[in-house]
C-alpha cells in the first residue's frame, strides 16, 4: 500500500470512530486464549471487512484505560509508518489510539 492510500485510509478510520461507530472495546483478553480467540474471529472476516475488523478488536481514537494504553507503545505498532503490523489487522494507526489486542 502507498504512503497516500495508508494516510487516506487512516482518515478513514478515524472518521468512522469520529462519528461514533461501536467497537467492542470488553472484554480485554486476559490470557493466551482469549487472545487467540480474537484473532480466530478476525481471520474468518473478508479481507476488506473495515468495520468489522474496527468493531471486534475494539478500536478507540484515544488513549484507553486506568494505564492510558496507546497504539504507540504497543509492541505491533511501526513508528515511523504509523502502522499496525498485526497480521489480522494491518492497517494505517495514529499513536494515540488503542485496540484490546495492545500487547508489549
Ligand atoms: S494491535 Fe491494536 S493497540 Fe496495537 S498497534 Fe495495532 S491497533 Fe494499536
Amino acid at each position: 500500500m502507498q504512503r497516500e492510500q495508508e494516510d487516506a485510509l487512516r482518515e478513514r478510520i478515524a472518521s468512522l470512530l469520529r462519528a461514533g461507530l461501536k467497537t467492542k472495546t470488553e472484554p480485554f483478553p486476559e490470557n493466551d486464549r482469549e487472545f487467540a480467540s480474537l484473532l480466530a474471529e478476525l481471520q474468518h472476516l473478508p479481507s476488506d471487512d473495515l468495520e468489522g475488523k474496527l468493531v471486534i478488536s475494539g478500536f478507540v481514537d484515544h488513549p484507553y484505560g486506568e494505564d492510558q494504553m496507546r497504539c504507540q507503545e504497543c509492541m505491533y505498532y511501526l513508528v515511523h509508518r504509523k502502522w499496525c503490523d498485526l497480521p489480522e489487522l494491518a492497517l494505517p494507526v495514529e499513536a494515540h489510539w488503542w485496540c484490546r489486542l495492545w500487547r508489549i
